[in-house]
């Protein structure tokens, strides 16, 4: 079936394509703009002084593909030249307006190329530690406390052992699972437990709770797909995945939600897939919750969630505990660290859950290993080839497959491997959230407490079940840079130094509109998504309220996170003008920050080829022996946080699939 390979996915391993490698003009350049991000300030040192440059190119070399890493070294030599004149040679003010007219450019590729310099370049200025090795210079400044506790104090309890792979090699089972997430941790723990001999593939690294010391930094780069620096081809929505043992699970937020009534009846009406709105679905979601622990007992409201309650309980807004996946939560100041692993070992991700049920079963796996592509014969699937990031070859012969690496690596996966129905990489859904921030008199130090306790549905349904939810999370500084403007040097450092004092009300959109997986030469997926009017609009009502929520928690500054700084003081500005300067703005590509935790719907199931990429059994329609179990299964978004929904579909899948192969 190789032959079917489109000449465009032809495979190359990440860790073996050559370094970014920057001539001496480039470098000189990514130094000049490093600088105009973050020149000396007030004792501050420069980004070259704490080292963001070469960072940034390790960065790279670790996680771009081979055609980012083309275009990084290609914008840094036209960066260079800025209407005839070189850009190092210009004055820091003259530099910052260099850097505000590519942000404002009305050519969309400059924008990206702005917005993924400012991500990238500021998160690592605040959070890179200072050239002794203290913490970071600029943070501590602010009070940001870094890591809790050195790496190595918890208990180690690992207790999955990988295969060494020091050769290549070659492996028989009967299913090959590829991911370990909420959905391939699931298939594998369900097959495993019905006697099938499972070997899961991972791409990302064993990590435990020893490792997990809440570093933000390390964080991003050990257990983040591409160290957090995935977005969509423009730049508008960051995408934030777990790429490590236990996938998203392991750096998730533990909102444990089960699928709502009336998006399982959507989902069996619109795509013909019955069981989501039945008996059999409901029991794989009660099983999940079970073997997951979820609960309403850990839910002590941070500085965060507090700020939130009272905001909406003075509107008289709805506002709800979050059901949880963890035992023996602390709900401390250690818990907002929850998103660079826990600690503790409360949080029930695959890793403490299914994965080690499936160990316990005889199940084998293999970390560091990506696979390729999916072999085939005679229209079925008939093991994988994968390669070690020290470039061992792995096969594995199986007599089925659970593809089951993310809405933007399955897509990708099945593409490489020759997979041809239409809806593989369409209709991807990103849930996109976007947020205010209120500088509030008290301190509220964001970075503490319970990951997410509280959460508001009151405008969860704006037509036709489709609308926004109110959550808050812990922030840290590189992922608070990540949503703040940049305007120039002072103005970011002062919006910055407000963190400690900020409250954060995040807008969740369920989105009806979607966008695309593509692969790329590379064979690398790379994701397209503009946000349609439809959804622009839910937005801007979500962040309408998130105002009002604010403003009644007693806010007494309310940022949005445009590309212009647009905030309001309340009782002296107003609301409607701060709204009417958002439009201005505008709510798309490098004019709004937005991320993705969520991504949904690139392979999903339904009862026809034409509507879907995968049978109402999960199975693709392309191939038989070859099942999905992963959120590319959704029909479309689910609306809420959708760990559950994924295990459960996967649940399902997995049964399936199991009484087949018995
Ligand atoms: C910061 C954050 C917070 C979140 N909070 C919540 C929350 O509170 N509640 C909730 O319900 N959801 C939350 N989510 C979302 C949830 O964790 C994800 O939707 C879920 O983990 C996705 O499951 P999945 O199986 O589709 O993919 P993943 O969990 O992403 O697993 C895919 C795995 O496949 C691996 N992989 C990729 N390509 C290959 C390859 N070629 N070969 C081998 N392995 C490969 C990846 O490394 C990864 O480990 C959060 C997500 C993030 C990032």
């Amino acid at each position: 079936m190789t032959e079917l390979l489109p000449v465009d996915v032809v495979e190359r391993p990440r860790g073996r394509c050559a370094p970014v490698r920057l001539s001496s003009g480039q470098r000189r350049t990514l130094d000049a703009i490093c600088d105009t991000f973050a020149p000396p300030l007030d004792g501050r040192p420069s980004a070259s002084e704490l080292g963001v440059p070469e960072t940034l190119i390790e960065a790279a070399d670790a996680n771009l593909s081979p055609s980012e890493r083309t275009q990084l070294r290609l914008l840094l030599s036209v960066w260079e030249w800025q209407r005839g004149r070189r850009f190092t040679s210009l004055s820091l003010p003259e530099r910052e307006r260099v850097l505000r007219s590519w942000c404002d450019s009305r050519i969309p590729a400059r924008r990206a190329a702005f917005q993924s310099l400012r991500k990238s370049i500021l998160a690592l200025y605040h959070m890179l530690p200072a050239p002794d090795g203290g913490p970071n210079p600029v943070t501590t400044r602010f009070g940001y406390p870094g890591p809790r506790r050195p790496a190595g104090d918890a208990p180690r309890r690992r207790s999955i052992v990988p295969l060494p792979v020091e050769r290549d090699v070659e492996l028989e089972c009967d299913v090959s699972v590829v991911g370990s997430g909420a959905g391939g941790g699931t298939a594998a723990g369900v097959l495993a437990a019905a006697g099938l001999d499972v070997i899961v593939i991972e791409a990302g690294d064993h990590y435990d709770d020893a490792d997990f010391d809440g570093d933000e930094l390390r964080g991003w780069m050990r257990l983040y797909l591409q160290g957090g620096a995935t977005a969509t081809h423009d730049q508008s929505v960051g995408i934030l995945a777990g790429a490590c043992l236990g996938g998203g699970t392991v750096v998730n937020y533990t909102t444990s939600f089960r699928t709502p009534e009336e998006v399982r009846h959507e989902w069996a009406r619109r795509s013909g897939v019955a069981a989501f709105a039945g008996e059999e679905f409901s029991r794989s979601l009660d099983a999940v919750c079970a073997r997951l622990s979820v609960n309403l007992d850990h839910g002590k409201a941070s500085s965060r969630d507090e700020i939130m309650r009272r905001g909406l309980e003075s509107l008289d807004w709805h506002v709800e505990a979050m059901p949880r996946n963890v035992l023996g939560c602390t709900q401390d100041v250690d818990c907002g660290y929850c998103g660079f692993g826990c600690r503790v070992g409360a949080k029930q991700s695959t890793v403490k859950t299914w994965l080690a049920d499936a160990h316990a079963a005889g199940a084998r796996f293999m970390v560091g290993a990506r696979a390729e592509r999916v072999t085939l014969a005679n229209g079925a699937a008939t093991g994988i080839v994968a390669r070690t990031r020290d470039g061992h070859g792995v096969t594995v012969r199986s007599r089925a497959v659970v593809a089951a690496a993310g809405s933007l690596h399955t897509p990708a996966l099945l593409r490489r491997s020759g997979l041809r129905n239409a809806n593989i990489g369409r209709h991807l859904r990103l849930h996109p959230v976007t947020g205010l921030l209120g500088v509030f008199d008290e301190e509220v130090r964001p970075w503490e407490g319970t990951i997410q306790a509280l959460y508001s549905d009151q405008l969860r349904d704006l037509h036709d079940g489709y609308g926004v939810r109110y959550e808050t999370t812990a922030l840290h500084p590189g992922l608070m840079v990540g949503f703040a403007p940049w305007r120039g040097a002072a103005d970011h450092a002062e919006f910055v130094r407000a963190l400690p004092n900020a409250g954060v009300i995040g807008v969740l959109l369920r989105d009806r509109g979607a966008g695309e997986v593509r692969v790329r030469r590379s064979a690398d997926p790379i994701a397209r998504y503009r946000l349609s009017d439809y959804d622009v609009e839910h937005v801007r009502r979500g962040v309408d309220g998130a105002a009002r929520i604010l403003e009644a928690a007693g806010a007494r500054r309310i940022h949005s996170v445009h590309a212009k700084d647009i905030a309001y003081e309340p009782g002296r500005g107003s609301r409607e003008r701060f709204l009417a300067e958002a439009d201005a703005c505008g709510w798309r590509a490098g004019q709004c920050a937005f991320y993705s935790f969520h991504q949904m719907g690139t392979a999903r199931m339904g009862s026809t080829p034409e509507s879907s990429a995968c049978r109402p059994d999960g199975e693709t329609w392309d191939v038989r022996n070859l099942t999905v179990c992963d959120a590319s299964t959704f029909p479309n978004a689910s609306g809420v946080n959708p760990m559950v929904t994924i295990e459960a579909i996967s649940y399902m899948n997995a049964n399936e699939l199991a009484a087949k192969l018995r």
